[in-house]
Formats: structure tokens, C-alpha cells, sequence
């Protein structure tokens, strides 16, 4: 780590970390949730809702990278093993039991909301902090939360005015 890199964040970097490995475990959870439920949906607008699922895994996977490369640069070291999420997520996991595309979208849906609150706390923590790489990273990650929540919510409408 570099030294001032680290000096000019000016808050407490160790519960920085912290809520970073936290979030890093979400996403990592949140990247299974939306690849494995892309291999097993079944239902109506299939084809769609799983290609929506699968640009969701990617962006949550690329929120793992930026969540660790930042947890390194502040001189913390990223969740080294899988067990480590189901014990520091905040969101959980929800196992896509019941393939149909409409509990997936809301079982996603929820994912994302929690997601929205998650990084809405954080961003209230860096607020008041000198540390605005890590501001500007947490509000890019959320505006990506947002549309997310948006996207799905858009296909569940959709799906609901089949009926
Ligand atoms: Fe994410
Ligand atoms: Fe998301
Ligand atoms: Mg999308």
C-alpha cells in the first residue's frame, strides 16, 4: 500500500475494510444468485429475463473486482475464502428453488433493494470522510444497484400484464 495513498483517507480505514469485505461477500453472492438462476429459469419471456440475469452477474463480479482492488490499496486484504460470504454477507442468499422465471425475478428483486440499502449506509458512513475514491466507487456501484432493481422490476411488469 502506498503510504499517503492511505493517509489522506482520513477516516477509519480497518472499519472501511471491513464494510468492503462485507459487500465483496454480496457480491460474490449475488454474481451465484444470477448465473445459476440464468442456467435454471424456466417460464414465460425466458429468453429475456436470462439475458438480463446474466449482464447482472457480470456487473456484480465487476463490483467484486472494484471492492477488491480498493480493499487492497487501503492495505486490507479481500475475503480470502467462499465460507467467509455466507458469514459476512448482508444480504444473504436466496437459492433459486423454484425455477420459474416470476419467484427468480422476485427473489432478485429483493437482492437488489437490500443491495440499494447496503451501499446507501455505506455511502452515508463516506459522506463525511476525506476518502472520495471510495465515495465515488461505492456511488458508481449503487447507480448500477438502481438500475438493476429498475430492470428487473421492468420484466416483472412486463410479465404480469401477460396474464
Ligand atoms: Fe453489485
Ligand atoms: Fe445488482
Ligand atoms: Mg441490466
Amino acid at each position: 500500500m502506498g503510504t499517503i495513498g492511505t493517509k489522506i483517507v482520513g477516516t477509519d480505514v480497518k472499519e472501511l475494510i471491513e464494510l468492503f469485505n462485507k459487500a465483496l461477500a454480496d457480491e460474490w453472492l449475488a454474481y451465484y444468485q444470477y448465473w445459476v438462476g440464468a442456467k435454471v429459469l424456466k417460464g414465460p419471456m425466458r429468453k429475456a429475463v436470462e439475458a438480463e440475469l446474466i449482464e447482472h452477474a457480470n456487473e456484480e463480479l465487476k463490483h467484486a473486482e472494484m471492492l477488491a482492488e480498493r480493499i487492497t490499496i487501503l492495505g486490507g486484504t479481500p475475503l480470502l475464502s467462499p465460507k467467509d460470504w455466507m458469514e459476512k454477507t448482508n444480504c444473504g442468499y436466496d437459492a433459486p428453488t423454484d425455477p420459474s422465471v416470476k419467484k427468480i425475478l422476485e427473489q432478485n428483486i429483493k437482492g437488489e433493494q437490500c443491495a440499494i440499502m447496503t451501499y446507501k449506509k455505506i455511502l452515508d458512513k463516506l459522506k463525511g470522510s476525506d476518502d472520495q475514491i471510495s465515495f465515488n466507487m461505492i456511488r458508481k456501484i449503487m447507480e448500477d444497484e438502481v438500475e438493476h432493481e429498475e430492470d428487473l422490476q421492468a420484466l416483472e411488469e412486463d410479465m404480469n400484464m401477460m396474464k
